[in-house]
């Protein structure tokens, strides 16, 4: 899926064969470093899916990072910690198992906008949207769900409905009384990204690229203003930060982020680790198991 959709990335006005007048997303292809681990197989497998998809990569021994991130410190530190952990922040090795370079890789800044030109190109297909209207019942006919039922009265009448709800999509699930025939279900998980300024001296928003590093549990990329935004790849011991209502939750930053900006600074020598939090906190939507 990822290989394909970088095709119609790499070419988005040919994909939705409509130019969206408010602008279209661009994809910025950085490339991707991606760091062995015991916990992804020193990526054998990952490395016998490119082949078989024909992703070309470079395989890194060490040392090799530096290319790419001069600044690194190659030390180890899987198995991750917690921060209140005893042994947060010691490495557990000399060096790290080496790294993949995977240059055909990048990111979409914009999400918004690229939401926005689907929605362009759908209406030019025929599509239509209504927003700000809440879905508050799946009507059902013959135990299949047969249409919805919106807050404001209105109904709508089809064979088939798409929950697309996101973090919301157990509330839906519950609403088409299809949850209890699930062995897997949904729920939302609070996450928290952090952007942080790049090392003096580090143009990472022009040089910058995607780095997903197993060894300290987090991934990130370059950020406007020069920041480094990062993401956890939450490690097996982190806590999880499970969410009730969808609805109603603490939007605050946790000691995730702090975790995060430290380990980041693990592997990132003189990135500053500031008192002030700044980033995102939002909700993935997670299977329960
Ligand atoms: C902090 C964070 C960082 C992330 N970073 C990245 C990243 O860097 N790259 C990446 O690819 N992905 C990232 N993701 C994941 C990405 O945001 C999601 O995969 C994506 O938004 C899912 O899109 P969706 O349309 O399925 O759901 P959503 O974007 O969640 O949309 C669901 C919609 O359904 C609506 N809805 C819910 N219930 C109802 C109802 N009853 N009636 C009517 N409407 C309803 C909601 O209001 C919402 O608009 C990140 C997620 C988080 C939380």
């Amino acid at each position: 899926m990822a290989r394909e959709g970088y095709f119609y990335w790499l070419d988005w006005p040919t994909y939705l064969q409509k130019h969206d007048p408010t602008g279209m997303a661009w994809y910025r292809n950085t490339g991707a470093l991606v760091v062995k681990t015991p916990h992804n197989k020193q990526l054998e497998k990952v490395k016998a899916s490119l082949d078989e998809v024909g992703v070309g990569y470079l395989d890194l021994d060490a040392e090799g990072i530096k290319t790419y991130l001069p600044n690194a410190d190659l030390r180890k530190y899987f198995p991750q910690k917690w921060i209140t952990d005893d042994g947060f922040g010691t490495p557990t090795g000399d060096k790290i198992d080496g790294a993949l370079w995977i240059p055909e890789s990048g990111y979409i800044s914009d999400p918004t906008l690229s939401t926005h030109n689907v929605q362009v190109a759908a209406e030019a297909q025929g599509s239509e949207f209504q927003y700000n209207a809440e879905v508050i019942d799946i009507l059902k006919k013959d135990g299949r769900a047969a249409g919805i039922k919106l807050a404001d009265g209105t109904e709508y009448h089809t064979p088939i409905v798409v929950n697309v709800a996101g973090p919301h999509s157990g509330v839906i699930n519950r609403l088409a009384d299809v949850e209890k025939t699930m062995s897997i279900k949904t729920r939302p998980m609070k996450q928290e990204v952090a952007h942080v300024p790049a090392p003096e001296g580090m143009n990472w928003e022009r040089d910058g690229y995607m780095l997903s590093d197993g060894d300290i549990g987090c991934y990130s990329r370059p950020e406007i203003g020069n920041h480094i935004l990062i993401g956890s790849e939450d490690p097996e011991f982190d806590p999880l930060l499970w969410i009730d209502d969808a609805d109603d939750y603490d939007t605050g930053f946790t000691d995730q982020w702090k975790c995060m900006v430290m380990r980041e600074a693990m592997r990132i020598e003189g990135l500053p680790i500031p008192n002030k939090t700044q980033g995102v906190v939002d909700l993935y939507d997670c299977s329960d198991d």
